[in-house]
C-alpha cells in the first residue's frame, strides 16, 4: 500500500513536518463507568509528539460514540434511519409511535445517545414488525391517520418476509447485492437454478422451500407473494435493508453456488430462463397431463431436481462458470 505523505504544523517543532496516523487506546469515564476506546492520533515523525490535525477530533468523537454504543448495546443513528426507511415513517411520528416525546427521535438523529431503556424499545421494534404494529396501535390516537396507515401497512409488509425460511431470505438478499436489476420472474428462476446446482454439488438443499410447476416454470409460491407488487418491473425493495451486511450467515459453499448462477444464468432475462426450465426434465415431468395454459400446483421434488442436476454435472461440470455456460447454450438452442 502506498501511504500518502501527510504534513501539517507541529507545535513542538515549530514548523511544518510529516506525520503518521496511529491507533491509540484511551480510558474515559462516562457516567461513572470506565471505558477503553481506540482513537486515531497523528504523530510527528520528527519529534514523536502528537499533533493537532483538523478533522481528527470529529473523527475521534464519532469513533468514541460508536464504541460506546457497541459496548452498551445501544442502537446507532444508522439503525434509527434504517427503521424510518423500512417502516416508511418520519422522525416525529416515529417518536410518537414508540411512545416517546415528539422531539426524542429527532434528538437521537442529531447525536444524542438514547438511554438503554429507549434503545431497547427501538431495537425490538426494528427487529420485529409485530412489535412495531403493537406500538403503532397503542399510540394510534396520537398519530395522523395517513401516517398510521402507511407505517402499519409497511410493518405488515415486512412481516410477510418472515413467512419464508431465513435461508431463502439470505439467498435472495445476496442475489440482490450481486445483481443490479432483477424482476420477480428472473428471481424465481435463479432460485431454482441455485437449488439445482447446490443439490448436485453438495447433495443437500440450500433452502427448504419447494417450488411448483406453474405455467411459466418453477415458482416458489411464498416468494411470489413477497414480490407480486413489482409485476414485470425490477425489484426495488427497501425491506431488504434489514439484511444488509448479514450475508456472512451464508457459508462459502453457498456463496460460491450463488455467484456461479448469478454470473451465468443471471446474464439472461426472465423469458430466456423460463425457456430453459421448460426444457428440463423435472418441470416437464411435473407438468405431465397439464395443457400449456392450465395452472398447476404440482411440486418439483428436490430429489428429482437432485437427480437431474447430478446428470447435468456429470455431462457439463457445473462447478465452473464455463460448464454452466455450455449447459445454458445447449438448452437455449434446444427446440422445445
Ligand atoms: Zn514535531
Amino acid at each position: 500500500m502506498i501511504e500518502k505523505v501527510r504534513r501539517d504544523f507541529c507545535i513542538e517543532c515549530r514548523k511544518e513536518t510529516e506525520y503518521i496516523l496511529q491507533k491509540k487506546n484511551i480510558v474515559k469515564n462516562i457516567r461513572d463507568k470506565e471505558y477503553n476506546f481506540s482513537i486515531t492520533v497523528a504523530i510527528c515523525t520528527k519529534c514523536g509528539e502528537e499533533m493537532i490535525i483538523p478533522g481528527l477530533i470529529d473523527k475521534n468523537m464519532q469513533e468514541i460514540d460508536e464504541q460506546y454504543r457497541a459496548a452498551e448495546g445501544i442502537v446507532s443513528i444508522g439503525d434509527i434511519e434504517k427503521m424510518m426507511e423500512i417502516y416508511k415513517i418520519g422522525k416525529a411520528p416515529l417518536s410518537i409511535a414508540l411512545g416517546f416525546g415528539e422531539v426524542t427521535i429527532p434528538r437521537y438523529l442529531e447525536g444524542q445517545v438514547p438511554s438503554k431503556e429507549y434503545s431497547d424499545i427501538i431495537k425490538s421494534t426494528l427487529s420485529s414488525p409485530a412489535c412495531m404494529k403493537q406500538k403503532l396501535m397503542e399510540n394510534s390516537d396520537k398519530l395522523s391517520d395517513p401516517a398510521f396507515r402507511k407505517a402499519f401497512a409497511a410493518a405488515e409488509n415486512i412481516e410477510s418476509l418472515f413467512s419464508v425460511s431465513d435461508k431463502i431470505l439470505r439467498v435472495i438478499a445476496y442475489i440482490f447485492e450481486r445483481l443490479e436489476e432483477i424482476t420477480p420472474l428472473m428471481l424465481q428462476k435463479l432460485l431454482y437454478f441455485i437449488q439445482g446446482v447446490y443439490l448436485a454439488l453438495y447433495r443437500k438443499p440450500i433452502f427448504e422451500e419447494d417450488c411448483m410447476a406453474w405455467i411459466h416454470g418453477p415458482v416458489y409460491p411464498k416468494v411470489y407473494e413477497l414480490f407480486r407488487d413489482f409485476k414485470y418491473n425490477p425489484i426495488d425493495d427497501a425491506r431488504f435493508i434489514l439484511f444488509e451486511g448479514t450475508e456472512d450467515v451464508l457459508t462459502n459453499d453457498e456463496k460460491k453456488v450463488i455467484d456461479l448462477v448469478v454470473n451465468t444464468f443471471g446474464m439472461y432475462g426472465g423469458k430466456v430462463l423460463e425457456r430453459i426450465t421448460h426444457n428440463e426434465d423435472p418441470w416437464i415431468e411435473a407438468r405431465k397431463g397439464y395443457g400449456d395454459n392450465i395452472p398447476s400446483s404440482e411440486i418439483l421434488p428436490k430429489k428429482r431436481i437432485l437427480k437431474y442436476y447430478t446428470l447435468i454435472n456429470q455431462k457439463y461440470g457445473i462447478n465452473t462458470e464455463d460448464g454452466l455456460r455450455e449447459y445454458i447454450h445447449d438448452m437455449i438452442d434446444k427446440v422445445s
